[in-house]
């Protein structure tokens, strides 16, 4: 057994950050380690809730309320990101360290930033591989939190139980900004900034998202009344407490219809798959495949080999088939 998995399992701190640690590091022999500690690691369930909002629609000021809120009731919450905007430039919109200044103190929370400067499907993997580390922790929360842009609400709804979409009070038109596709795959719409000012276009805005959502393809894992949008305020923590209510009692309600379970299975199918190929391509960006494969492509470019064969004996080979050398 791994030295980290007792002290993980028993919910100590130092240990948790050391397995992440571990799970980010891209070093052979530490991979080997994380894969054998993750594959010990006992199946707790926390719930996994992916939430997303562009910048400026109140997601830290949101989490930082909500986050509260849970832990007032004995409830440990941990608290992850998704971040593309770090993948690229190496710098983060949701990596401030600022943020979420009380719930960081807190000692039922655990926030951990994006990795910065890590390409899209390797924070995909680390941050999955937290949700199960923070599991066996035994947090009974998992907040996934990630930026509206490019593919990251996708991954973040491929590997969460429930997602939440944040959205800040605005007229009617700028209902069109919001993609189809978020909207289809949010289970709970929170329209934040519900408060002052602000209250009566929140209102409206739930109401025309309210109207959006009743016109979109009805999912099976959906009872009646959702996907559904609901008012919040980060500010005053209005609504919030409703918003928790609602995700625990859609949670509950898929649990008891098989939904929960099935979307689990499906999901770790997804991710197996996924691996795989990232694992296949990490093959070739090996030095002495890479060389070879210029080798090939020249030949290949030079008429001497054929695309298709050659293509066939290159994937024969990195695939341990019967040319255990690299084609001629
Ligand atoms: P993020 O970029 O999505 O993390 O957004 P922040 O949490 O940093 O908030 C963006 C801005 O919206 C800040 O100026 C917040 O003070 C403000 N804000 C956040 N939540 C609320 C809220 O519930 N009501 C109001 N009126 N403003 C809010």
């Amino acid at each position: 057994m791994d030295e980290l998995t007792e002290p993980l399992t028993q919910g100590n701190r130092r240990a948790l950050s050391r397995a992440i640690t571990l799970i980010e590091s891209t070093r052979p022999d530490h991979r080997a380690r994380a894969v054998a500690l993750l594959a010990e690691l006992p199946r707790h369930q926390a719930l996994r809730i992916g939430l997303s909002g562009t910048p400026g629609v109140g997601k830290s000021t949101f989490i930082e309320a909500f986050g509260k809120l849970l832990t007032a009731q004995g409830l440990k919450v941990a608290v992850l990101a998704v971040d593309p905007s770090s993948a690229r430039s190496g710098g983060s919109i949701l990596g401030d360290k600022t943020r979420m200044d009380t719930l960081s103190r807190d000692p039922n929370a655990f926030i951990r930033p994006s990795p910065s400067r890590a390409e899209l499907g390797g924070v995909a993997r680390r941050t999955r591989e937290t949700v199960r580390l923070c599991e066996a922790a035994g947090f009974d929360v998992v907040l996934i939190e990630t930026v509206g842009v490019g593919q990251s609400e996708t991954l973040v709804a491929d590997m969460s139980d429930l997602f939440i979409l944040l959205l800040a009070p605005a007229g009617g038109d700028e209902l069109q900004g919001v993609k189809r596709g978020i909207m289809e795959i949010a289970d709970i719409i929170l329209v934040n900034k519900a408060d002052g000012e602000l209250r009566q276009t929140a209102m409206r805005t739930v109401a025309d998202y309210a109207g959006a959502l009743r016109l979109l393809r009805k999912r099976p894992y959906d009872p009646e009344g959702f996907p559904k949008a609901l008012p919040v305020s980060a500010y005053t923590g209005e609504g919030l407490e409703k918003a928790w209510t609602n995700m625990t009692w859609l949670a509950d309600w898929r649990r008891q219809h098989s939904h929960f379970d099935s979307r689990r299975a499906e999901q770790a199918r997804h991710w197996f798959l996924s691996e795989l190929r990232a694992g296949l391509l990490a093959q070739l960006d090996r030095p002495e495949v890479r060389t070879r494969l210029t080798e090939i492509g020249d030949m290949v470019a030079q008429g001497k080999s054929d695309p298709d064969s050659a293509a066939a004996q290159v994937l024969d080979w990195l695939g341990g088939g019967q040319a255990q050398s690299p084609p001629k």
